[in-house]
């Protein structure tokens, strides 16, 4: 509706993806009980671990935590009391060392390095979608500021082939008769991705 997969949050949500999708098949290609309780266990900590913050915090909490659901996802398997943090990673790993050993390197090294800068708001981000070259050849190529931050080149195709990469997974750990459908644009275009002006100039300014 708001063209939002040619805005940052796109870019920002692509990343995400990326990671779920990089996790689930190490998860799927390692497949064995410890590995997925670790992944369990590790985010029942993170609840664990944000629950006990907003006890401990002053003033008002942020309005996007819910505090009874991070109490309940921090309890639901073991009482918190029992409950490690681990302030690590859930694997004692990384992403690149996952999607190496789980043949998802493709991946990684499509999705995940550019459209992190959006995640940590990098140089490199801000000045894609956010400044244009200066015209007047006084001002020496300086960049300036945009009203409003550039159209991005969509994600949506990229979303699409995590998704049925996933999907796949999915199918392999679970067969069934029944082949889980794939996601697919229908029904309007694609988005006009080819039509982008990239990095266009703005018009001189005094
Ligand atoms: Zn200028």
């Amino acid at each position: 509706m708001h063209r939002i997969h040619t805005r940052i949050v796109g870019a920002v949500a692509l990343r995400s993806l990326a990671e779920v999708c990089i996790t689930f098949r190490y998860l799927a290609h390692t497949d064995s009980p410890t590995m997925w309780q670790s992944y369990r266990v590790y985010g029942a900590g993170q609840a664990k671990l944000a629950f006990l913050k907003t006890q401990q915090g002053y003033g008002d909490l942020p309005n996007f935590l819910d505090e009874s659901t991070l109490h309940a996802i921090a309890n639901e398997d073991t009482w918190q009391e029992y409950v490690d943090i681990d302030v690590g990673h859930w694997a004692s790993s990384n992403l690149r060392k996952l999607a190496t050993d789980c043949g998802a390197k493709d991946l990684y090294d499509k999705y995940y390095d550019w459209s992190s800068g959006f995640i940590h708001g990098n140089w490199a981000a801000v000045r894609d979608t956010n400044f244009v070259s200066c015209h007047n050849p006084l001002h020496r190529l300086h960049r300036i500021p945009r009203v409003a931050h550039r159209s991005l080149n969509s994600v949506e195709p990229d979303a699409i082939r995590l998704a049925n990469d996933m999907i796949a997974v999915l199918e392999k750990l679970f067969p069934g008769d029944e082949k889980i459908p794939r996601v697919a644009i229908t029904g309007r275009e694609a988005s006009p991705t080819a039509a982008n002006p990239g990095l266009e100039t703005d018009a001189p300014h005094s």
